[in-house]
């Protein structure tokens, strides 16, 4: 047992898992959440909003050190529970196989979760991952149409429920919904959303987005998550508009297993065109401002390392996520079973090859930077 104890600060406990290993079952293993627990978390997506891949879950401090956010299960089969801890006002314990190993707390939803902006709750604008401000700009993807999208994406879940004018969102409207939140209290800006057909693939919409935050927050960090373009000087486009990081998610390193996951990304965006979007933005942004997310549990752990010290040796940081069930979702097709310790392997590997190529994340912006739902940024070098 690890124990911190001092002073008022007596209820901060590890209990016989260090807390890596703590943090990477929550991610893939999720946790149940008993009512009163739950309580706490409902308010930290009032909008129900789904960003996309793998981010959607809930958030935590692990024992006043690392931050996680990770999925509830109330159906799937999970040793982890996570419980009410009636000594804190927001504070939680982690149970596995109903033994206490740490505390936690429950990250609060910030005061400006209650404005609206131009009448839209400004939580269906932005929230806040850590000490991020995210958001999809373009809440909806072109693969749905022709059922070619990745196969564990929910980007499109929460469109339904919601008003179709926050489908696309202007630049216009995201500095409205900024003007209303502290936003020095916040390291960067993430945006996201999914592929056009456009040969921008999403960017064409990102750049006008960008310029507009740029000129209204001219030194806040900027990350933007796309799929590579099919022409490069989109790239350089949205490097003039102002990003500060770029996102491009491979997902998947094996061919075989990228065409029967991600159908459409593979078809459109083939490995190569990510590696050539990789120098064009690493030229534009440097070595720590490119990532990229694989899924963790897609492939054997031998082609996923591959790619991971592919990328590494260009310069790019991988991102290794375990993959994620949603059981909230009818039908979703994606049912993941990742061995935790796989994953923490696929991380302490990542982890080695970036400090073997001196490679080190300089994000202010982006899920590296956040570092909620992976662990590369626990053990950067
Ligand atoms: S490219 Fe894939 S992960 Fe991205 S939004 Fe489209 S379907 Fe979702």
């Amino acid at each position: 047992m690890v124990c911190f104890t001092c002073g008022d600060r007596q209820w901060v406990f590890v209990k016989r898992a260090p807390l890596l290993e703590t943090k990477a079952k929550l991610l893939c293993r999720g946790a149940r959440v008993d009512a009163e627990a739950r309580e706490l978390f409902e308010r930290q997506n009032p909008s129900k909003v789904k960003r996309g891949g793998l981010s959607s879950g809930g958030k935590v401090l692990l024992a006043e050190t690392l931050f996680v956010n990770f999925p509830f299960y109330e159906k799937r089969d999970t040793p982890l529970e996570v419980v009410r801890d009636g000594e804190r006002e927001f504070g939680v314990l982690i149970r596995e196989a109903g033994e206490a190993v740490c505390s936690a707390e429950v990250l609060q939803a910030p005061d400006w979760y209650d404005q609206t902006v131009n009448g839209f709750p400004i939580t269906a604008i932005f929230t806040a991952h850590n000490r991020q401000l995210a958001t999809a700009v373009f809440e909806d993807c072109a693969l749905f149409a022709t059922q070619e999208q990745c196969r564990f994406c929910v980007i499109n879940r929460s469109l339904a429920k919601r008003n179709p004018n926050l489908r696309l969102k202007s630049g216009e409207l995201l500095v409205a919904a900024l003007d209303n939140i502290p936003t020095d209290a916040y390291a960067g800006i993430t945006l996201n959303g999914g592929m056009t057909t456009a040969s921008g693939r999403g960017i064409e919409v990102m750049v006008p987005v960008v310029e507009a935050i740029r000129k209204n927050y001219p030194t806040t960090p900027i990350a933007v998550e796309m799929t590579p373009p099919a022409e490069l000087s989109w790239i350089d486009a949205l490097a003039d508009a102002g990003v500060s990081s770029l996102m491009m998610n491979l997902e998947i390193w094996n061919e075989k297993i990228r065409e029967k996951l991600i159908p459409g990304k593979d078809r459109y965006c083939p490995k190569n065109q990510y590696l050539a979007a990789f120098e064009r933005a690493l030229e534009h942004l440097g070595v720590g401002k490119v990532s990229t997310c694989f899924v963790v549990g897609t492939e054997p752990i031998e082609s996923l390392k591959q790619g991971i010290a592919e990328v590494v040796s260009r310069g790019v940081i991988p991102s290794p996520l375990a993959g994620r069930y949603f059981e909230d979702i009818p039908d979703y097709p994606f049912v993941p079973d990742v061995d935790w310790r796989e994953f923490l392997d696929v991380v302490r590997f990542a982890a080695q090859e970036l400090k073997k190529a001196g490679v080190r994340t300089t994000d202010r912006a982006g899920c590296v930077a956040c570092g909620m739902c992976d662990l590369i940024k626990d053990l950067m070098p």
